[in-house]
């Protein structure tokens, strides 16, 4: 069975070809910057990972998402380099779609009422469900016959309990506007949780959790019984951890002083709070290799600052997860960029919680590698685990399961 996966974005679109029986990767790949009338790019790779890796990059105008897709229609089933002789090959494609508002609960088949779900939850996610419905109906018109799943983001959200993902505001209020807390990365949460469970080789339904998905944006799953009971991002991104450039929780009554103060739109609000502030905010970079560096190289107060302040939002929402949990903790789950590569963070968040049961290993925290592995000591509980996600292999997972439910 293959499995196509697109993730379009509003001037992008992100593409991987599965083949399930090995979970293997036949071809991958990224069209940025498509509408510039500038050009755009596409980069192809073939069979990642093998010894048969190769690199396409074309450089054309890609004047919208139907050009884009067309043009890797063409690599992937070119008579000589392509990976398939036949679009009917593929099964099902599955798409990353961001938001499924209120009552959208699970992953689904692509139909007219899939849609309008789409549709509709373009006010709670105006940047991405828009260019989502796009690439869905583009995968209609240039893959016909073969079927198209959602995959929401925020599926993982939804089985919260209603006293996690209600708000303390007017509730005629919430209902009217779809308010709620939603979280994201939930196609990530989803993938370490099952992993995790596989890991420790325990029954999905005995296990609990807390994973932490640290990149640019960063979020905490509470996962009981294998099941997210709560989870630090909102009704948007911004909630929860300090993040590249987004701020997180801040006393939301920091908004109207703003706007009162300095006379600032609503919409140059958002973008101060999700654009400029964060780590950008803090000490003017965004990336934790830079600044580690700034930090222990050049003795930078602000990046010292970023970073404690970055480790402490993360170590507050892990402890009231814990609790959440009643310390009955499977295991701690680290990945992303972050969560996956930064030892110093990871040390941080866990350092002095042995009175919780919680013992880094530091030699095996220490240890760079790609590979699923514990960090922990033996006697630890939890255990400690970098686990890398793969969103793109989940959405495929998800959208054979829907098939096959079919
Ligand atoms: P996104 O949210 O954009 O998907 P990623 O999960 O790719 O983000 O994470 C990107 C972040 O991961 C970078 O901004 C950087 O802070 C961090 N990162 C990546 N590699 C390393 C590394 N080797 N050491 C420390 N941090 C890293």
């Amino acid at each position: 069975m293959k499995i196509l996966v697109l993730n379009a974005g509003s001037s992008s679109c992100k593409y991987k070809l599965f083949q399930m029986e090995d979970q293997s990767v036949l071809c991958s790949g990224l069209v940025e910057r498509i509408g510039d009338p500038n050009g755009g790019t596409l980069s192809h790779k073939i069979a990642p990972d093998t010894d048969k890796e190769e690199k396409i990059f074309l450089e054309n105008p890609y004047p919208d998402h139907s050009v884009a897709i067309l043009q890797v229609i063409k690599l992937i089933t070119d008579p000589e380099k392509g990976v398939i002789k036949d679009l009917k090959e593929i099964s099902v494609i599955g798409h990353r779609v961001l938001h499924g508002g209120f009552y959208q609960t699970a992953p689904a088949l692509v139909d007219e009422k899939t849609k309008d779900t789409i549709r509709k939850a373009f006010p709670l996610g105006p940047l991405h469900n828009p260019a989502n419905l796009t690439g869905i109906e583009v995968a209609e018109k240039l893959f016909p016959g073969v079927p198209n799943v959602a995959v929401f983001d925020t599926a993982f959200g939804m089985k919260m309990p209603r006293e996690a993902y209600t708000y303390a505001l007017p509730q005629d209020l919430c209902r009217e506007l779809q308010i709620r807390r939603y979280g994201f990365h939930g196609t990530s949460h989803t993938y370490l949780v099952h992993r995790g469970a596989a890991f420790m080789k325990k029954d999905l339904k005995d296990f609990n959790c807390i994973t932490l998905h640290l990149g640019n944006g960063s979020s905490l799953g509470c996962v009981k019984n294998g099941e997210c009971i709560d989870t630090s991002m909102g009704l948007t991104p911004l909630e929860g951890l300090v993040m590249g450039t987004r701020c997180g929780s801040i006393d939301p009554a920091i908004v109207p002083y703003l706007i009162e103060q300095k006379g600032m739109t609503a919409q140059e609000v958002d973008t101060l709070m999700n654009k400029k502030s964060g780590l950008l905010g803090l000490c003017g970079k965004t990336d934790m290799r830079d600044i580690h560096k700034l930090a222990d190289e050049e003795n930078n107060e602000d990046a010292k600052l970023a970073r404690t302040m970055l480790i402490r939002s993360i170590k507050k929402t892990l402890g009231a997860f814990f609790f959440l949990l009643g310390g009955k903790v499977d295991a701690l789950i680290f990945s992303a960029g972050i969560g996956e590569n930064d030892n110093i963070v990871r040390k941080g968040v866990l350092d002095g919680l042995e009175g919780l049961g919680i013992k880094l290993d530091e030699k095996l925290n220490n240890v760079r590698s790609g590979e699923e592995r514990c960090i922990s000591m033996p006697d630890s509980k939890p255990c400690v685990l970098i686990l890398p996600t793969n969103e793109e292999l989940q959405i495929a997972l998800t959208a054979a399961e829907v098939l096959n439910a079919q």
